[in-house]
């Protein structure tokens, strides 16, 4: 090796077998740095601000008042800042690369939106605010509406449900106060196998009994399974279109009708919005009511970053019940209704779901993305959103089964099953793997319907190379799997923590920490 005259290598050291990974005595590596809890670094006295003494008063807790110490660990401000940037670097992100999981769409957010959303005008104001100081925030609340009211060719919009499970209770509470009103006491609502967890935990909380829909071998809802079982108990048909294999449900319009002729309603979920917006109304094809979740198909922060909001549409005939409050115009003036007047539209109105108005920072950003989107850019989202998952379908349908694949295209997610990989390698391994390959896995072993299901969700942000690099990783993946590399089984290798027992953690959560006993050694 050759050395300036300081004792610098010129040229790069060649890597040999000797010192490829040592541990380190800090268990660091590099950039990866190790961090334990925050309970074992901070101390129970020490404290990162310095408060005056408190004067003495007379205490009126009474029996209420503490007698322990709190028992909270202690940092210094510059510790804290760094126990918490050293965790969100183990994190992975959108900001960091393409997040497959399917039925999430984790797609890139405009910095554009974050920007709206943070005008103070918008920003600072408080919900309690007199109506007329925010004309402006309802006007937008109002826009945004109007805008998902024509895209979806529906009758008027439920703006406060903060999530799309929110938002499906708030369509089958609107459904039971629309069957209560006629007098129709109806106990079952039907859900497709493929459903999201999410659909029969709605009907369950609202207390109908759950019957679950077959689906046919080409993935979708069983038409005649479904005709079969409907009759004066059923209360509502919930429907995911496009449904959670990345199918398109084409008979919706039959079904719907079918529906309506058994005296129930059709409650579609429209998680997967952004895969049809822009080309098909669901309110053409008969629903009632659809949650939109605004953090999926109009781009605002969600999956740790942000809090969602799930509007729901809602057809003439659930209209009345929506709930309260809602904006409405009123001439020049935007008003929020607050409460039911008996002569009014909204007499019926089934209660209130929220304290305010909804979630006005994912307004600001939804109805920014749409404006700069406009009407072409949104049916154009659409077509980028399943021009990408039908791409990494067929990149893929050589090496990973595609039970669906061989029907026609897919809509907005490319699904794939384990079947063909050797023996005793799993859906899991390949997810492990992704890991390593610098990726967030997929959705796994989500639809129920398909065995070791691998649900990939490329969106329609991302670009033809990032889609390409992750082809590449998951074919290498399929590849390995297939081969049998027994190497495969132990990954991750490269994260911060090597692969975990996750049904024990989901089953028997440690959710409090405890002082690790010292152990004693044995005289
Ligand atoms: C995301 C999703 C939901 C639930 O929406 P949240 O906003 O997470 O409550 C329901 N159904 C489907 C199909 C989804 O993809």
């Amino acid at each position: 090796m050759t050395m300036l005259k300081e004792g610098r290598p010129t040229a790069p050291q060649a890597v040999t077998e000797a010192d490829a990974a040592p541990a380190t005595a800090t268990g660091n590596r590099a950039l990866m740095l190790e961090e334990a809890l925050i309970f074992e670094i901070g101390s129970t006295d020490t404290t990162g601000v310095d408060f005056a003494q408190a004067p003495k008063v007379e205490s009126r807790l009474g029996s209420l008042a503490r007698t322990e110490a709190i028992g909270l660990p202690g940092l210094s401000e510059q510790e804290t800042v760094r126990h918490y940037t050293r965790l969100s670097r183990q994190n992975y992100a959108i900001d960091l690369g393409l997040f497959p999981l399917g039925s999430c769409t984790m797609k890139h957010n405009p910095r554009l939106n974050e920007k709206v959303a943070r005008m103070p005008g918008f920003a600072d104001l408080h919900p309690l605010s007199p109506q007329s100081t925010v004309q402006g925030a309802l006007a937008v609340i109002h826009e945004l509406a109007e805008w998902l009211i024509k895209l979806t060719g529906m009758h008027s919009v439920a703006m406060s449900p903060k999530a799309g499970a929110h938002g499906e209770l708030c369509g089958l509470l609107a459904i039971r106060a629309a069957l209560e009103a006629r007098g129709d006491a109806r106990s079952v609502v039907l859900v497709p196998e493929s459903a999201h967890g999410t659909n029969p935990a709605t009907a369950a909380f609202c207390g109908y009994k759950v019957e679950d829909i077959p689906a046919t071998p080409d993935g979708r809802v069983d038409l005649e399974a479904l005709k079969a079982r409907l009759g004066p108990d059923v209360a509502a048909v919930m429907i995911t279109n496009p449904n959670t294999c990345g199918l398109f449900e084409c008979d919706m319009k039959t079904i719907s009708d079918a529906v309506h002729a058994a005296g129930a309603f059709v409650y579609c979920d429209g998680a997967n919005f952004n895969a049809i917006v822009g080309r098909v109304r669901p309110g053409d094809l008969g629903v009632d009511a659809m949650h939109i979740n605004l953090h999926k198909t109009f781009s605002t922060p969600h999956g740790g970053g942000g809090p969602g909001s799930g509007p729901v549409v809602l057809s003439q005939a659930l209209a009345p019940f929506a709930p309260l409050p809602f904006v409405e115009r009123r001439g020049d003036q935007f008003v929020l209704v607050e409460e039911e007047t008996a002569e009014d539209h909204h007499a019926q109105t089934f209660g209130r779901m929220v304290a305010f108005h909804g979630q006005m920072g994912m307004f600001t950003r939804a109805l920014a993305y749409i404006l700069s989107h406009g009407a072409d850019g949104l049916r154009q989202v659409a077509g980028d959103a399943v021009l990408n998952a039908n791409y990494v379908l067929r990149s893929l349908d050589d090496v990973l089964d595609a039970p669906f694949g061989k029907s026609g295209p897919c809509m907005h997610e490319a699904l794939f099953s384990d079947k063909g990989l050797a023996e005793g390698f799993t859906t899991l391994d390949i997810a492990k793997g992704l890991i390593d390959e610098g990726f967030h896995p997929m959705t796994m072993y989500f639809p129920l319907v398909v065995h070791g299901a691998m649900l990939v969700e490329p969106t329609e942000t991302e670009s033809k190379a990032a889609l390409d690099q992750f082809i590449m990783a998951l074919r290498s993946l399929a590849e390995r799997a297939k081969a049998g590399e027994v190497a495969l089984k132990g990954a991750p290798y490269y994260a911060p923590r090597r692969r975990l027992d996750e049904t024990l953690a989901a089953r028997k959560p440690v959710l409090t920490w405890t002082e690790p006993q010292v152990a004693q050694a044995a005289e």
